[in-house]
């Protein structure tokens, strides 16, 4: 379980970021998101918005609490605006095998440089 219900995952790291406990470069906070650098950054612009609450996936936030995945993308978007132009990739990773490694939902805006497409 995740979500509202389920309290707080003893190794949810995001959840030790929003509460103050781990330091983070935060970029953007408010009553439903947070937005903070990405300690291993991938491109000029890596930043990690996520909503206050866990869920473990994207499609998980959206079933439960859709206005929040809805300000988490205009947040990614007002980042983008601010730090890269308006152009940036919104990724969602789903899944320990496709990458996923923190099992709070986040969005990685990367932006900054060019990309390749597939990714690999
Ligand atoms: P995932 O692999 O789950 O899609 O993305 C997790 C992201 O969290 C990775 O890009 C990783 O670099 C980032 N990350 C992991 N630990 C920390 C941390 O303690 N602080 C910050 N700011 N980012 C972290």
């Amino acid at each position: 379980m995740s979500g509202s219900g389920s309290g707080r995952a003893p190794d949810d790291l995001f959840l030790k970021i929003v509460a103050g406990e781990i330091p983070a470069d935060i970029v953007h906070a408010d009553d439903e998101v947070v937005a903070f650098r990405d300690v291993s950054p991938q491109a000029p612009v890596h930043v990690l918005v996520i909503p206050r609450v866990r869920y473990e996936s994207v499609a998980e936030l959206a079933a439960a609490a859709p206005q929040t995945l809805a300000r988490l993308v205009a947040v990614a978007q007002q980042i983008a605006d601010a730090e890269c132009g308006g152009e940036y990739r919104l990724v969602f990773n789903t899944g320990a095998g496709v990458g996923q490694s923190v099992f709070h939902v986040h969005g990685h805006v990367l932006g900054g440089r060019g990309f390749t497409w597939p990714p690999g």
